[in-house]
């Protein structure tokens, strides 16, 4: 390290170059890589060191000597401390541009693959859009502290009306902060996994304004519970269900298995591309329903269906990408690997009247190998996996499958262009691709791409 060019508290300039797929800006100084957070491309800036590793520095600023022309002031109290957005400081053109230029990046770098793609679908909503929150509660220096934990931290930023979600769900919050400190009802702490209230876990369905609250608790039975309830209900009309979530584990994981309904329907109903979703606390719904519609509209497109298809949905959720395009085709197939995820597709088939749905829990891989053995030929393949992309072997499925079109919809550039460079040595083109942009203000971008064996 004699030659190391950086110390720590050191005070440097520098010039901000890019941005990194977890949204921090970069420069460089003397071949050193410095991430300094709340930075923009073009930025000239003075700051301080605060960390010095092996091949890179990390640093925050001391002050903006230039700013770049995509700088704007943030608008939330609490931007520079929470870890929720990470783009608050620059315009929303300059935050799209920057998500679609991530993707071709990515597929020219681990893909070897160059796109034009068309333009990046953004957000009607910038604010706001977020249809669920889970907000942890607990006592930050013997101060009540409902909100969100810092970046990288267990700490809790005291937080009642986030910009991202609905302003309902900032009542809703006040609504329980009252009515914990009017009956002394204690919070959870997780070194000694001790007291009640764990999470206040909200989900809106947008399209009929249908609320559902959530108390999730270390314990069974939720005290003073008839206050709470006409406390919530003051809060907004559009309450529908109120439920309790167990959670006795002694871990991260937000939600324990058991949930009871104290008020109200077991479930909300959304409507999503025509079609009815019913959302129960455990179900998996989409967080930005009206991008997840232009999305899904973006891949029926892609997917050119004709009425004598058959369309396997893989990692298919509550059905709905498939459950959307069922009435276009003769069969759908989905398949998923959480059993509640394929309840609900089940259900959300029967509930739209749909009959020519099939689904399969299981594994994507091995379920797609077991429907190949029978035989079945898809005319067209969606794949939606999670961040870690496609399994090798599924890949190998997919092709032995032969559909005429595949169309490939993704949270992760880097596995999108790493598994659409498999694809290509088996012979299939990139056609088209469009970036969405599901969640304004962070640093992730949806990606949904169209592939045909040529
Ligand atoms: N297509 C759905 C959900 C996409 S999220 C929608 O648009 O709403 C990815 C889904 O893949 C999750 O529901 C997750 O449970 C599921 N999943 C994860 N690993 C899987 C696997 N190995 N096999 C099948 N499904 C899987």
């Amino acid at each position: 390290m004699n030659n190391y060019p950086l110390k720590k508290n050191q005070d440097i300039e520098i010039e901000i170059t890019g941005i990194t797929t977890e949204g921090s800006g970069v420069g460089h100084y003397d071949g050193i890589a410095v991430f300094v957070p709340n930075t923009a491309t073009g930025d000239v800036i003075n700051c301080h060191i605060i960390k010095t590793k092996k091949n890179y520095a990390i640093g925050k600023i001391n002050h903006i000597l230039r700013a770049a022309e995509s700088r704007i002031i943030p608008d939330c109290d609490v931007y520079s401390r929470c870890g929720g957005c990470v783009f608050r400081h620059i315009n929303y053109t300059a935050e799209c541009e920057m998500k679609k230029q991530r993707v071709v990046d990515a597929f020219a770098r681990l893909g070897h693959i160059e796109i034009s793609p068309e333009e990046i679908i953004k957000s009607g909503r910038e604010n706001r859009y977020r249809n669920k929150a889970q907000y942890p509660v607990r006592l930050e220096n013997g101060k009540l502290s409902i909100g969100f934990f810092a970046q990288n931290s267990h700490r809790v930023i005291d937080c009642g009306d986030c910009m991202l979600q609905p302003k309902e769900f900032g009542k809703i919050v006040s609504a329980f902060r009252k009515w914990i400190e009017k009956n002394n009802i204690s919070v959870y702490n997780e070194e000694t996994h001790k007291g009640l209230l764990r999470h206040i876990y909200i989900r809106k369905a947008f399209e009929t304004n249908q609320i559902m609250v959530c108390a999730v608790i270390n314990g069974h039975n939720l005290p003073k519970k008839d206050d709470l309830i006409v406390s919530l209900l003051k809060c907004t009309d559009n309450i529908a269900s109120i439920t309790v979530n167990e959670n006795t584990n002694d871990n991260n994981v937000i939600l324990g298995k058991k949930c009871y309904t104290i008020w109200g329907s077991d479930f909300i109903e959304d409507i999503l591309c025509g079609v009815k979703v019913r959302i129960s606390p455990l179900s998996f719904y989409q967080i930005n329903r009206d991008q997840a519609e232009k999305l899904y509209y973006k891949a029926a497109e892609y997917a050119e269906l004709t009425e004598n298809d058959t369309l396997l949905d893989l990692y298919c959720g509550a059905g709905t990408i498939g459950l959307s395009m069922a009435k276009k085709v003769k069969n759908l197939i989905g398949v998923e690997i959480i059993p509640e995820a394929i309840e609900d597709a089940k259900i959300n088939a029967e509930i739209n009247g749909i009959n020519n749905a099939e689904f399969i829990c299981g594994d994507a891989p091995e379920a797609a190998k077991i429907l190949a053995e029978r035989g079945i030929r898809p005319d067209v393949i969606i794949v939606d996996p999670p961040r870690k992309g496609c399994a090798a072997d599924l890949l190998d499925t997919i092709d032995n499958m032969n559909p005429k079109r595949l169309v490939y919809i993704s949270c992760d550039p880097a596995t999108l262009a790493r598994d659409c460079a498999i694809l290509k040595e088996k012979g299939y083109e990139v056609q088209k691709v469009t970036p969405v942009d599901m969640f304004p203000k962070t640093s992730h971008v949806e990606t949904v791409v169209k592939l045909s064996k040529r």
